[in-house]
């Protein structure tokens, strides 16, 4: 672990390593922590060879953080090989709970350390701790794990299968990063706070309306389509004082999106609208990593 959070100056690095139903993995880190944020990669090979992929760039990997328990955000291989590795797996109560349900990890002989999100700062505990850092926006309890505060914020996405973004904060030369990732909701309203003034937005943009009715799929209504997720890009930009360095689109699917129809339906909105774009809008690729975003 670092120093107490918010008193030092880090420079914080972010790669998108797979986003789509295929399997979900984004890495966030800076010269002393690292973490992911999701680790759904069902092949053992593969998820060992990214997590040392990543090493050899961040230098280390400190815990996974699990925004939900559906098989492309933490497979069965990725659970083996983090047990293996013995890195800490983080989950709201009930996402752990449905993973020790659906893998039985307990009976294995390198179960993972999965540990329910260590909440416990509540405001008052905050101030109580030290914490130099206060959040204007709505307050929720947050955890620390090293350099990076991590805020769940549970979003609505399949039935009975509790899902969350996170609001991450860091500091950074003497200011607080602002940073959100949210894949795998149907509806932004829970999440927009967090988007205003955010100086990194990773967000899904799941499918077009247009190839979903060439290729009908129930599960698709979980998810955020192109044109809700350029309606929330385009609200917080009208309500925000700064804009965010990167926008990330991600976890688009492979059948009923294509990376031109998500990027334009965003930059149509802000023409549309006669809203100025004042920031770098990127998508991240399915099945392989993106450059890697300093922000
Ligand atoms: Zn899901």
């Amino acid at each position: 672990m670092g120093a107490p959070f918010g008193t030092r100056t880090v420079a914080i690095y972010f790669q998108s390593l797979c986003s789509s139903s295929a399997g979900n993995c984004l890495a966030l880190w800076t010269a002393t922590s690292s973490i992911f944020i999701d680790c759904g990669i069902k092949v053992q090979r593969e998820c060992r060879e990214m997590i040392e992929a990543h090493r050899r760039r961040a230098g280390h990997l400190d815990a996974v953080i699990v925004s939900h328990a559906h098989g492309d955000h933490m497979a069965y291989g990725s659970l083996r090989v983090l047990g293996r590795e013995g890195i800490r797996v983080l989950g709201d109560g009930r996402v752990v709970r449905h993973l020790r349900e659906w893998h039985e990890p307990q009976a294995w002989k390198e179960p993972p350390r999965l540990e329910a999100f260590p909440v416990c700062h509540r405001l008052d505990d905050r101030r109580a701790c030290g914490h130099l850092f206060e959040d204007p926006r709505p307050d929720r309890p947050t955890f620390d794990v090293g350099d990076f505060r991590v805020m769940p914020i549970e979003v609505p996405h399949a039935p009975h299968v509790p899902t969350f973004g996170f609001a991450i904060s860091a500091r950074d030369r003497g200011t607080t990063r602002h940073l959100v990732f949210c894949t795998d909701f149907h509806d932004y309203a829970g999440i927009l706070p967090y988007v205003v003034d955010a100086d990194f937005v990773f967000v899904e943009a799941n499918h077009d309306l247009e190839l979903l009715r060439q290729h009908p799929n129930h599960a698709s209504r979980y998810h955020l389509n192109n044109m809700k997720t350029a309606s929330l890009l385009h609200h917080a930009a009208r309500q925000s004082v700064m804009a965010p360095g990167t926008v990330m689109l991600g976890h688009l699917s492979e059948e009923r999106n294509r990376r031109a129809l998500a990027l334009d339906e965003v930059t149509g909105m802000f023409a549309r609208q006669g809203t100025k774009m004042r920031f770098h809008l990127d998508a991240a690729p399915a099945r392989r990593p993106s450059a890697v975003v300093e922000i």
